[in-house]
Order: C-alpha cells, then sequence, then structure tokens
C-alpha cells in the first residue's frame, strides 16, 4: 500500500498505545520504508545526553533533549485541510498527476 500521507500534512492519532490519541499535528516527517511518521508535537521524549546540544534557534537543558518519537503510520489519518475532519483518502489521477481526494467533502487535497 503505498502512503498517502506527506511531510508538511496535518494528522490525527486515532489509535495506538499513546496517550496522544486525538491530537493533531503537522508531519515533520514521513519514514516510508519503515511506515512510520513524525508528528509535530505528538509523542515528545527525552533524550539525555552528557553535553549540551546546541540546535539552531532553541535553548535546550543541559543533558536534556526533547523529540518527537514516530508513530505507526496506521495510528494516525490525515486530516482534510477543507473539512477539517480526519479522513481517508483516495487518489485520482489525471493530466496534472495524482490528486488525494477527501472521502468525505470530495475537496482535492493537493
Ligand atoms: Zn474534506
Amino acid at each position: 500500500m503505498r502512503v498517502k500521507i506527506r511531510k508538511g500534512d496535518t494528522v490525527e492519532v486515532i489509535s495506538g498505545r499513546f496517550e496522544e490519541k486525538g491530537k493533531r499535528g503537522e508531519v515533520i516527517n514521513v519514514l516510508p520504508e519503515e511506515r512510520l511518521v513524525v508528528v509535530q508535537g505528538v509523542n515528545i521524549r527525552t533524550k539525555h545526553q552528557k553535553q549540551v546540544q546546541m540546535r539552531q534557534g532553541r535553548n535546550l537543558n543541559p543533558g536534556r533533549i526533547k523529540f518527537e518519537g514516530p508513530l505507526s503510520i496506521s495510528n494516525v489519518m490525515l486530516v482534510c485541510p477543507k473539512c477539517g475532519q480526519p479522513t481517508r483518502v483516495s487518489v485520482q489521477r489525471d493530466v496534472a498527476g495524482s490528486h488525494r481526494v477527501c472521502k468525505h467533502c470530495q475537496a482535492l487535497i493537493d
């Protein structure tokens, strides 16, 4: 099955062991081979490090780095930017390429 979720999409967590069920966020990374996505603000983990690493524009506590852990793609659902509902999408092809179509409101998502 092809991955229909892309970087920059908004998704909602729909299932899984995560306490974040129902949370929404922007997809900041997609790992299609592993069928994983990384969603901003969801599944935050803290990594302890001995050395402080500075990242652009962020102040980090010494030794602790917060980062988003990956989620299984099957645990998230694309949120349609038109109707705002989590939705399954179908893929429609035309001369301009392929578009994702919301199954609720039939809006083209791409
Ligand atoms: Zn829609």
